[in-house]
């Protein structure tokens, strides 16, 4: 068999972040066994009232990801799919948790994919020690003083203290 030339493999991994949990990072770190490289894109929907900026969402992922030069913390608004032209990155993981996911990201796809003939979707199926978490149920408990040790970052879990209290993050 010829060796195929030596190319790196790009996915956008976009998603809300808000905040970036385990779940996610364990994506993050599945996704980067099958691609080179990964753009972690925030996506910028005022509309849904989100907890975090997305320069404090970018900069929490940036801070739970140390200095992978394999990851790149971006943000987007507006259509994911046109934020693929831009970049000209095709290609997107997504996390699937449980079957209830599965509906809604199987819609999403075949619809990115009309609007994009060549976009593709790349599924990564979290392991059991994450299927129950999701940003919004962190965020829920955060409101109500639990504990999200384990469940996100020791920084996010910071930052979710701090924005609690109160107080702008830096
Ligand atoms: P959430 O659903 O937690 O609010 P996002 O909108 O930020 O998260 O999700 C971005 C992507 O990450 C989606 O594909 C979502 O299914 C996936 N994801 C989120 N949490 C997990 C998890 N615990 N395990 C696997 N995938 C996840």
């Amino acid at each position: 068999m010829d060796t195929p030339p030596l190319m790196a493999r790009t996915a956008i991994y976009p998603g809300s972040f808000d905040p970036l949990t385990n779940g996610h990072l364990a994506i993050i770190q599945r996704g980067l066994k099958v691609f080179d490289r990964l753009v972690v894109a925030v996506a910028n929907n005022p509309a849904k009232s989100p907890l975090f900026s997305v320069e404090e969402r970018k900069r929490l992922i940036r801070e739970a990801l140390g200095d992978d030069p394999r990851v790149e913390v971006d943000a987007f608004e507006g259509l994911l799919v046109d934020y693929c032209r831009r970049t000209g990155v095709h290609t997107v993981i997504r996390g699937l948790r449980a079957v209830s996911d599965f509906e809604y990201e199987f819609q999403l796809a075949n619809m990115n994919r009309k609007l994009l003939p060549d976009f593709e979707a790349v599924f990564v199926m979290t392991g059991e020690d994450y299927f129950y978490v999701s940003a919004r149920l962190v965020r829920e408990i955060a409101k109500f003083g639990g504990d999200v040790s384990g469940l996100v970052p020791p920084n996010v879990a910071e930052g979710l203290r701090k924005k609690m209290a109160g107080a702008r993050l830096p």
